[in-house]
């Protein structure tokens, strides 16, 4: 048994596989499983099979993998008037090219082999962009191409083919919406058809119009898959609060993959098309109701700094503002072994009754989970973290709330997965604040009393901890409900 400090936090997490030795369970609540979200395989862009991954995750202690092959890489050029019908077009292989039953068919097969490493479907998806510029090599541009969702967990191959996606094919999805528009050219067509019956000029006229109306009836089907299109310029945050919404509705959970990835510099491209996705993160705050997003990836990340963007939408949704609080995970955006970068660098660690797809997606949906950053040799681990209340007794871990009788003490323990003594800079983070920064060599345990910062009937605490030695670890909030006071807090975060 590890070291209880303070007020002793019942809910104590048993810690699994990759980052340390087994622990015994304090209590019967929580096992740590390491997963590795954001996955390329050969059925898009990446460069292993899921069974050679499979093998690498359980060699690195992996539980489990969360695949995002990209849906469908497909962009299209047409000419107007007949955008649909006269276009040229660029593709790379994908989940819904190679056949999105194909996709799911390859993890089920996989789970059955084997129970060692848990492999849930999930795909990186680019539900918009827009075109400017002119229809030559090197003079086209697409923009917001890169700007992508993670939609995790659909498990049916129609969720995937329905996608609100542009170029998905055939959709009755908004066959409604789009119908008023092709009765118009379907109604010109048959006028002109009649008028061509009249003989002379009014009949060759009446001809031509009649191809040409036809010719805009079989251009503008009312079987769409996405209500918009790339040459009317930025439509804001519609079409991605559109596919936001469907994956909801379809059981999937939605994440932003990399706010702050910059995609605009020269070179980028995409076959003869220019590529320019600049970083996006106002759209966390445009859109609503998204599950989290990549709070630790490959790229410089400013939006977690204390009291930065994602503390302000935090504060938002303590507010009653917000219908959710975002969760940050690890996106890997793993496709081959490169330059040091390994299987297992990012990691989000779940904490779960026992390793189940289902039971991972809703530690994630509600942020029973903290990301990870690993460096070459060892890792932290976080081995408890959370609130008790003075009075009552009650705790809360992260993605909990805590409805707080008396004070609330934040507590936790972090270590190192090889058990040895590395420094590190631990920073506990609560309504935007820092309220306690930590100097020390691990394992660091720390307890305070959580601080009246905002008057706020709901307030959050979260963890942020650096080191040269071992990398970097971010936890999710964990929230406390002030005297219960204020409005109800969201039910998605209510434990059953
Ligand atoms: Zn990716």
């Amino acid at each position: 048994m590890k070291h209880a400090v303070g007020p002793v936090i019942a809910v104590v997490f048993i810690i699994a596989a990759v980052c340390g030795p087994s622990m015994p369970a304090l209590s019967a609540d929580f096992i740590q499983v390491p997963a590795v979200i954001h996955i390329h395989t050969t059925f898009s862009s990446g460069s292993y099979t899921i069974d050679e991954l499979v093998e690498k995750a359980a060699a690195e202690g992996i539980g489990c993998l969360v695949l995002t092959d990209h849906d469908r890489v497909e962009m299209e050029y047409g000419l107007f008037p007949f955008r649909n019908i006269v276009k040229a077009w660029e593709s790379r292989p994908s989940v819904l090219s190679a056949g999105a039953g194909k996709y799911l068919d390859a993890i089920f097969t996989v789970n059955a082999r084997q129970k060692n490493v848990l492999v849930i479907p999930g795909v990186q998806s680019s539900p918009f962009y827009y075109w400017t510029g002119i229809p030559l090599p090197g003079k086209l541009t697409a923009h917001d191409f890169r700007k992508e969702l993670l939609i995790l967990g659909m498990d049916s191959p129609g969720d995937y083919r329905g996608l609100p996606i542009m170029n998905n094919g055939p959709s009755l999805r908004y066959t409604m919406e789009l119908l008023p528009g092709f009765l118009a050219f379907a109604a010109a067509f048959a006028g002109f058809l009649l008028l061509s019956r009249y003989p002379g000029h009014a009949g060759r006229f009446g001809m031509v119009l009649a191809v040409f109306s036809f010719l805009l009836m079989i251009d503008n089907l009312p079987f769409k898959s996405s209500l918009y299109d790339a040459y009317h310029g930025d439509r804001g945050i519609a079409p991605f609060q559109e596919e936001i919404d469907y994956a909801n509705q379809h059981g999937g959970l939605v994440f932003w993959a990399h706010p702050e990835s910059n995609y605009s510099p020269k070179g980028r491209s995409f076959g003869p098309i220019r590529l320019e996705t600049p970083p996006y993160t106002d759209a966390l705050f445009d859109s609503d109701n998204y599950t989290g997003f990549s709070a630790i990836y490959g790229d410089e990340i400013t939006f977690t700094t204390p009291g930065a963007g994602w503390d302000q939408l935090l504060a938002a949704f303590c507010r009653g503002e917000r219908k959710r609080p975002p969760v940050g995970i690890a996106g890997a955006d793993f496709h081959m072994e490169y330059g040091g970068e390994k299987l297992d660098t990012y990691q989000t660690v779940c904490l779960v009754h026992e390793k189940s797809a289902r039971q991972i997606l809703d530690s994630l949906a509600r942020g029973r989970c903290y990301a990870l950053f690993k460096k070459k040799g060892a890792c932290m681990v976080l081995d408890r973290f959370g609130l008790a209340d003075e009075k009552s007794g009650r705790t809360a871990v992260m993605g909990q709330i805590l409805t707080a009788v008396g004070g609330s003490v934040i507590s936790g323990r972090i270590s190192a997965s090889d058990n040895g003594r590395y420094p590190i800079r631990l920073r506990l983070v609560c309504d935007g604040r820092v309220v306690r920064e930590i100097s020390d060599e691990t394992p660091v345990v720390f307890s305070t009393l959580f601080p009246k910062t905002t008057g706020q009937p709901l307030a959050f605490c979260r963890l942020d901890a650096e080191s040269p030695a071992l990398g970097r670890l971010l936890s999710n909030p964990v929230f406390v409900k002030l005297n219960g006071l204020g409005k109800s807090p969201s039910a998605a975060l209510r434990e059953p």
